[in-house]
């Protein structure tokens, strides 16, 4: 039987990166029954919403999605779609594998991370309070009168809730994760030193949970410290776990290790509902050029096909696409900008080297 699965275009470079990711996954040769549901920039300019009912209800029946990017303009009062996707499915898991391509020349060798990001809370939850509001100014007095912190009269306000229940759950998938995956080393990223009652508590939380896992590591770094490690010597970890912002901020970092954007993958997960992206956003000064990296969105259909069980197809779409990587000679700018092709040709060549479909 077909697999069920909400296909999510996206806006700027993102409708092409997915049609050629999903030619991509079809190829494999297992079935899909996709339902296309469109979101983000121009569905608002449409519909006066990024984000349609059709979509919230195309997920609430199939609870598996493969979604492009989508673009988030910058001071108005857009909300991110991704991140109310996230919040509406309680999407609470992100998981990104980072992982260097052997025989393929990017900044580090032989980094293996795995990036847990709490998907839900912290700076992400989108409770903010604008300058010069009621309700702002009221924060403003309330803070002053019990902590007699002073906050500047026009400050905007954004806040920073991490529950003890959320990093537990959090704690619980990252462990389970890799004892499943044969991971034996997670590091906790916080900056508690500064942030004791939130990222204190992500942190001592996890800490108390791991302590039943005696044969897996559990160590943490400051999230400052994490960044130098990282560029300079990533092949000393394993599984990153942090809270929603820093897990974000170092997934850039990581990937700019491994060969950029155009090659990390996301899975969004939560109790019985899925979404698959890439880590990387729209990069709608792109749109319609034909030239972005097919791999990150491709991956995370191999992400995806080992969600529904179909193993066989995963392992055989991302050995082809480490092959085409490895080869360097059909792939985008971005991988060699020496001589480049396509976002098209890149996939049609991840096709070819695909055995078995
Ligand atoms: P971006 O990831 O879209 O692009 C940054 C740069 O990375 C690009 O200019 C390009 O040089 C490179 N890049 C990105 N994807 C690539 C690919 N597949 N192949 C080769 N190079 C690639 O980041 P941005 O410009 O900061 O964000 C653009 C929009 O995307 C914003 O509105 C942002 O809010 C949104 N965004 C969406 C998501 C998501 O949908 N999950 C994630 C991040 C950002």
């Amino acid at each position: 039987m077909a697999h069920r699965v909400t296909l999510i275009p996206g806006d700027g470079t993102g409708p092409e990166l997915t049609a050629a990711a999903k030619k991509c996954i079809d190829a494999t040769g297992v079935k899909f029954q996709w339902e296309t549901v469109d979101a983000g920039l121009d569905v608002f300019n449409q519909q006066g919403t990024p984000l349609p009912q059709s979509l919230l209800d195309s997920i609430e029946k199939n609870r598996i999605a493969l979604k492009g990017p989508i673009t988030t303009p910058l001071g108005t009062g857009y909300r991110s779609v991704n991140v109310a996707l996230r919040q509406h499915f309680d999407l609470f898991a992100c998981v990104r594998p980072c992982k260097t391509i052997t025989g393929f020349r990017c900044s580090v060798e032989n980094a293996d991370l795995v990036i847990i990001r709490e998907n839900t809370e912290d700076l992400y939850a989108g409770i903010e309070f604008k300058e010069g509001d009621a309700a702002t100014l009221k924060i403003i007095d309330f803070v002053k009168a019990t902590l007699h912190n002073e906050i500047a009269p026009d400050s905007g306000i954004t806040l920073k809730p991490i529950s003890r229940a959320a990093a537990r759950r959090i704690g619980e998938f990252a462990f389970r994760y890799a004892r499943e995956n044969r991971r034996n080393k997670i590091t906790i990223v916080t900056k508690d030193n500064i942030m004791k009652f939130t990222d204190g508590l992500f942190h001592q939380e996890i800490e108390e949970y791991a302590k039943q896992f005696p044969h897996i590591e559990c160590d943490h770094f400051l999230v400052d410290n994490m960044c130098f490690q990282l560029v300079s010597n990533p092949q000393k970890f394993d599984i990153l776990l942090a809270p929603n912002l820093y897990g974000d901020i170092i997934s850039d970092l990581c990937a700019a290790l491994v060969g950029g954007l155009g090659m990390v993958p996301s899975a969004n997960i939560g109790k019985d509902c899925a979404m698959f992206e890439a880590v990387h956003g729209s990069a709608p000064q792109y749109k319609g050029k034909n030239l972005m990296n097919p791999c990150a969105l491709t991956l995370a259909g191999v992400m995806l096909l080992r969600y529904l069980g179909e193993s066989d197809a995963a392992d055989r779409l991302q050995k082809a696409v480490e092959t085409v990587v490895k080869e360097g000679r059909y792939v985008t700018r971005d991988l060699n900008p020496a001589a480049y092709v396509g976002t098209t040709e890149m996939a049609d060549t991840i096709i070819e080297r695909l055995e078995g479909g």
